[in-house]
């Protein structure tokens, strides 16, 4: 089977690995499964992911870890050959997916220092980008946003990583990337392409990067977006109730949108999956 595999709230929570999910996925590669982990946050190069996730004991290697940066980065390259200049208003790791595919990156930061500095507008400042890629930049200024709008106003492709209005920290819930992007989106007038959860552009990028359908995927997350997710490319999911998620929020969710099954913990997660990989794929 294909698993495509939240992180946070799956996985781990915050620093600490949910117990028994890192050891059930490496028995499940073993057993001949796919595993591809899939998150929102855009803000870290997929390696960040690989020492962290490798010391957990879970099956990883850079080019299975598709963050909705990465995700952004291979439609762009897939469906978008004409874009060969962006604008990117995000964090290093965003700029370096990006770069990672070819593409010749501005940073925000850079553009948004020129304007100043030349007295000229963002987008020239920018280079007249073909596209503004947009995610959570935790160095946010507003003169950052001004080049964003700029290039986006003069016919630049809006392009937003994900839209989850807030980001869980340690310290709370910080803003996300949808308070970065909706900012991008009211001064410009115009609504971008949203690669990220709950749409199924991530899911179909993660997929493809391992040379497989996203139809045939089973998604495992903790958040509804998961679960929407694969309702919007089709798949089968199941809701770990190890995150965002209780039963209680569950029972008030129109049953349409329900997920295929619901595990408590990574022993339940592993008897689910057994029953799925006898029983044929497509959502049901
Ligand atoms: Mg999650």
């Amino acid at each position: 089977m294909l698993l495509l595999v939240d992180l946070d709230g799956v996985v781990y929570r915050g620093t600490a690995p949910v117990p028994g999910v890192a050891e059930l996925l490496a028995a499940r590669v073993a057993l001949g499964d796919d595993v591809v982990y899939v998150t929102n946050n855009s803000m870290f190069y997929r390696t960040a992911y690989v020492t962290r996730l490798a010391e957990m004991g879970a099956p990883v290697s850079a080019d299975r870890v598709v963050s909705s940066g990465r995700a952004t980065a291979l439609y762009l390259r897939e469906h978008e050959p004409g874009i060969r200049r962006a604008l990117v208003l995000g964090a290093s790791g965003l700029e370096r997916e990006m770069r990672d595919v070819g593409l010749d990156v501005i940073t925000a930061a850079h553009a948004a220092t020129r304007m100043s500095r030349e007295g000229i507008d963002g987008t020239d400042a920018a280079g007249r980008p073909d596209a503004v890629i947009c995610g959570l930049d935790p160095q946010l200024t507003y003169a950052r946003l001004a080049v964003a709008a700029d290039a986006v106003r003069a016919g630049a492709r809006f392009i937003a990583t994900n839209r989850d209005p807030t980001y869980p920290t340690e310290r709370g819930f910080q803003p996300g990337a949808g308070t970065v992007v909706a900012a991008v989106e009211v001064a410009s007038g115009t609504v971008p392409l949203t690669i990220g959860k709950p749409g199924p552009l991530l899911l179909e990028e993660a997929a493809r990067a391992v040379g497989r359908g996203a139809r045939e995927a089973v998604m495992i997350g903790d958040a509804m977006s998961d679960i929407a997710a694969a309702h919007a490319v089709g798949c089968r999911s199941v809701l770990m109730l190890t995150g965002v998620t209780t039963r209680e929020r569950l029972a008030r969710v129109a049953a349409a949108e329900h997920p295929t099954a619901v595990a408590a913990d990574a022993a339940e997660l592993g008897r689910i999956l057994q029953e799925l990989e006898t029983s044929p794929a497509g959502e049901g």
